[in-house]
């Protein structure tokens, strides 16, 4: 079999595993899980001794025993094993490994086919940080069937004008395709056509790497006049839950084991941190990894007939918000942040004496055509409104013309000082 018909195999797969009755997915998730720590145990000298149930593992101990068994013995120098970092500096990043395959690609076409029109061997285009686009994502050794197309990408993607052109470009050039992006970085060359008035058609846009809030949503397809699908997943697990047609995410169960757990700390009872175990990476078994992403399940069942659990995410651990002891996640101040003529904004928290909370300030980029001194006062007002009852302390809203992503390339929605 080739690389193209496995992986063709693999999605067929994967789709038809979605759908199959609830107890023989679970019956199958608990075989491999299982299989998993036995393998663990007996090819990881980091596992050997571990207690059933394996505690969970932090990204601080994956950067503290890359070098002491967390790589299988088995798959210690084989050819196709790749060694990685997720983003972010050398201290903040972690290190993982797996082997070079399709699985991961074919994971995230899995949801362009079956949102769209789009086939197997078709064009698609990424945008995603420079660190990502330049390490990962190398272009260099793709298989035959990949047919990528690389949107130029900026440190300073806002205010980057001469990157900004280039990518509205390669989009203009590229329309009917589907973009595999991030959301942010997306949302700036939006910000760029839109302000030049301009529209483009894609075939529809992929969301992954970060949050995808309401606003942000509509505004891409507004301006690429297509459906989004959100996507979640991270670089140490790849795709995690694929966009279904109808709405959300469900979790790929045949290749992650996903848990949610320390729930009921948040403003919402149910969400709770994302802890995910590698089934299909023998190499480098991350088991019950705490991803610091926050999620819940939605046990509603899903319009599309799909068993797959369905997952929700929440944002980061690292940047909740207390308010009157409860924690508010970046989900729930997007949500409280949806007011009409706010595109983007970024959360800043500073102590203040009085007020368990502190002080904030918003900065606020605003939506093409609220330039005017009364529209501004109307969401600086509604801010008030919103935040003020919560407990804060004072309240700034500042409009800014850009906002800035982190070294690592991602954009943060909340600061605390
Ligand atoms: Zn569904």
């Amino acid at each position: 079999m080739t690389d193209e018909s496995a992986a063709l195999a693999y999605i067929k797969n994967h789709v038809q595993f979605s759908f199959k009755p609830r107890r023989e997915i679970d019956i199958i998730v608990e075989r491999k899980f299982n299989q998993v720590l036995k393998d663990a145990s007996e090819n990881c000298d980091f596992y050997k001794n571990t207690p059933i149930p394996f505690p969970f593992l932090t990204k601080e101990e994956v950067r503290g025993n890359i070098d002491t068994g967390l790589i299988s013995n088995k798959h210690i120098g084989h050819p196709c094993l790749v060694l990685d970092r997720t983003s972010g500096s050398l201290a903040d990043s972690v290190p993982f490994a797996y082997l070079r395959g399709f699985e991961r690609y074919a994971r995230m076409v899995l949801p362009f086919m079956i949102n769209t029109q789009w086939k197997w061997g078709q064009r698609y285009c990424v945008l995603s940080t420079v660190h990502c686009s330049r390490d990962r994502c190398s272009t260099s050794d793709l298989p035959a069937y990949v047919d990528q197309v690389k949107i130029p990408t900026s440190d300073h993607i806002f205010t980057d004008q001469e990157v900004l052109e280039k990518a509205a470009s390669v989009l203009n050039d590229n329309q009917k395709t589907i973009v595999h992006a991030d959301p942010f970085y997306l949302c700036a060359v939006a910000y760029y056509l839109d302000m030049n008035k301009k529209r483009l058609s894609l075939k529809g846009i992929s969301s992954t790497y970060e949050l995808l809030t309401l606003p942000v949503q509509r505004y891409l397809e507004r301006i690429f006049q297509c459906r989004v699908f959100d996507c979640y997943g991270c670089s140490e697990f790849g795709p995690i839950a694929f966009g279904c047609e109808k709405d959300g995410k469900h979790v790929f169960e045949d290749s992650v084991f996903v848990e949610i757990v320390d729930q009921g700390r948040y403003l919402d009872g149910d969400v709770g941190e994302i802890v995910v175990t590698a089934l299909e990476n023998p190499a480098m078994p991350l088991i019950r990894y705490r991803t610091g992403d926050l999620g819940k399940w939605i046990t509603k069942p899903c319009g599309c007939g799909r068993t797959a659990k369905k997952i929700e995410i929440y944002g980061r651990k690292g940047q909740c918000i207390s308010f009157k002891g409860i924690l508010y996640s970046e989900r729930d101040i997007a949500r409280l942040m949806d007011i009409p003529g706010v595109l983007l904004y970024q959360l800043i928290q500073s102590p203040c004496h009085s007020r368990e909370s502190g002080d904030f300030t918003f900065n606020i980029l605003p939506e093409k055509g609220y330039a005017a001194n009364g529209k501004r006062n109307k969401i600086g007002q509604e801010i008030k409104n919103r935040f003020g009852q919560l407990g804060t302390g004072h309240l700034s809203v500042v409009f800014v013309d850009h906002i800035e992503p982190e070294k690592s390339g991602k954009f943060k929605t909340v600061f605390i000082e």
